[in-house]
């Protein structure tokens, strides 16, 4: 594999980390305020000690809460790790099932590295594309349920609802690319 090669798939690889990133910071809202009845996109995050707003620059999954060191910016009031935690834990879901999906679609197209980004980018096995979307989202959701679970609350039922949507619509596009 030439540098440039090597390059294009860190680069993608790092793309698909960084959604992951952003989704686990999404699915520490969802687990917190979809139990609590609280809306999820109003009000924006705040600390809940001093209710400072909590700017987009310490937002910035696992890096915003590493670079504040786990305290709040005004107040300095710890910040659960959980949430670096639980942002790490997805980007490394989505991490490895990119990798995953790429050895696989490698072994299949049978030829460089390269060829295999351009497979999946061409959608040349779109039955694999669309098994990684699915784990990747099953994954998503079974980790949400069980941090529900651990903070002691019931499924709701808009994350039951959501999960039975997903699935709907995953069966739904699987039989259209096939
Ligand atoms: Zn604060």
């Amino acid at each position: 594999m030439s540098p440039s090669e090597t390059a294009v798939i860190v680069v993608i690889t790092l793309w698909f980390a960084a959604l992951g990133g952003c989704f686990g910071s999404l699915l520490n809202v969802l687990v917190y305020r979809l139990p609590r009845g609280q809306s999820i996109v109003y009000p924006p995050s705040s600390c809940p000690k001093c209710g400072q707003a909590i700017a987009w620059y310490d937002n910035i999954p696992i890096f915003g809460w590493l670079l504040l060191l786990g305290r709040c910016r005004w107040c300095r009031a710890p910040i659960s790790i959980r949430y670096p935690i639980v942002e790490a834990v997805v980007t490394l879901q989505w991490t490895a099932v990119f990798l995953l999906l790429l050895a696989v679609q490698h072994q299949q197209s049978n030829g460089e590295w390269i060829d295999a980004v351009r497979a999946l980018y061409e959608r040349q096995s779109p039955l694999l594309n669309h098994g990684a979307i699915g784990i990747v989202f099953a994954l998503y959701w079974l980790t949400g349920s069980i941090l529900i679970k651990l903070d002691g609350q019931r499924i709701p039922r808009t994350w039951l609802c959501a999960g039975l949507v997903a699935i709907a619509v995953w069966i739904v596009f699987a039989v259209w690319v096939t």
